[in-house]
């Protein structure tokens, strides 16, 4: 399981932005005292989480490792639904899996629906998870895969913004944005591995 690192942005002087783990005494920057701050101190929102506090969501993790210490723009995803009793519905080589929690304690999710489409997102859900493609034997790492699965569901909901929806538009439109921001933190967060201060203009 991967905690909010709790990674701190402050600014002093030069308009530097400044990360750390621990504000420093001197600013890392001119060295002078840091008596005053020209941003004060704040804790970076972590764009990672658990899908369990995530009810009604797509969730979305790379196939190996974690986005904080091994995603790359090149990593595979791997995506499931999360439906309103927080139970996790995914696809994969072994077939439909359910709650696997401590796998999704990483992830990034989408919130997709209003509160008024809750049930119907439960009950849809509920109708794909029974359908017998998803077994052993149909899964195909590319062609029919964890998205597959996704976009049958999401096809099945009908929610206006999401209909017609495949793999490309979900991506570009949905998934990417917050990849960029985790991209953006764990970047900075493997620097601060091996220096006290990741200094950026
Ligand atoms: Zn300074």
């Amino acid at each position: 399981m991967v905690a909010n690192p709790g990674l701190i942005c402050f600014s002093h002087c030069d308009s530097k932005r400044v990360f750390c783990k621990n504000v420093p005494e001197k600013c890392p920057h001119c060295h002078l005292s840091l008596l005053d701050f020209t941003i004060e101190p704040f804790q970076i929102p972590y764009p990672c989480g658990s899908a369990r506090h995530h009810p009604c969501s797509i969730a979305v993790r790379p196939s190996v490792g974690t986005f904080l210490n091994d995603y790359d723009v090149n990593s595979d995803l791997h995506i499931a639904i999360v439906n309103s009793k927080m139970n996790i519905v995914e696809f994969d080589r072994t077939g439909l899996r359910f709650n696997d929690y401590s796998k999704w304690t990483d992830c990034i999710t989408l919130e997709v629906i209003p509160s008024s489409w809750e049930s119907h997102w439960d009950k849809t859900l509920d109708v794909v998870s029974k359908e017998d493609k998803w077994n052993i034997d149909n899964y195909h790492s590319t062609v029919f895969n964890c998205f597959t699965f996704v976009l049958d569901f999401l096809n099945q909901l009908n929610f206006p913004q999401l209909k017609s929806v495949n793999k490309e538009n979900l991506c570009e439109k949905f998934i990417l944005p917050k990849i960029q921001e985790v991209i953006r933190y764990s970047k900075i967060y493997r620097q601060l591995n091996n220096n006290l201060y990741v200094i950026l203009n």
